[in-house]
């Protein structure tokens, strides 16, 4: 059974937890930078888009990690109950496409929709077209977008 890791954020200069399912994430926990004396300390976001209904994800404050990770994971059992596996491929496929793009930016390629042939090469070195695009990113780069994903344990 898959259960849920968290990971640090290295970018966020509070404390943040990324939460995982497997590859996907599940959401985050989060100290709050600033609130009033007294006020809840801790943030959480729980659920993936795509791969839902926008309205499906929840986030809530909490005065602890502790409590915030309960109502996190309480969330979570309510958001999975309503997934299907397509959901969560939706969201993969999302995830690599978004990963190529930042690599292409990176490369300094442009994308097909860049060139006024609609012909691009890709970063790896293929020559892309807008029908190919979506079929070259899931043959070649998808699963690379995913194991490229943290998955140290904390
Ligand atoms: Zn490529």
């Amino acid at each position: 059974m898959t259960t849920l890791i968290r990971r640090r954020d290295p970018q966020s200069p509070n404390e943040t937890w990324r939460i995982y399912f497997g590859d996907v994430q599940a959401g985050t926990i989060a100290k709050r930078t600033e609130g009033p004396a007294g006020s809840p300390a801790w943030q959480w976001f729980c659920g993936f888009y795509p791969g839902s209904h926008p309205g499906e994800q929840t986030v809530g404050i909490a005065r602890s990690y502790d409590e915030a990770r309960e109502a996190f994971e309480a969330a979570w059992r309510v958001f999975l109950s309503n997934r299907s596996p397509r959901d969560f491929d939706e969201w993969r496929e999302h995830h690599a496409f978004t990963a190529w793009k930042y690599a292409m930016w990176d490369a300094r390629c442009r994308l097909p929709t860049q060139t006024p042939s609609g012909r691009s090469r890709c970063f790896c070195g293929a020559m892309i077209d807008l029908t190919t695009i979506v079929a070259h990113i899931r043959e070649s780069h998808m699963r690379a977008a995913n194991s490229s994903h943290p998955w140290a344990r904390n």
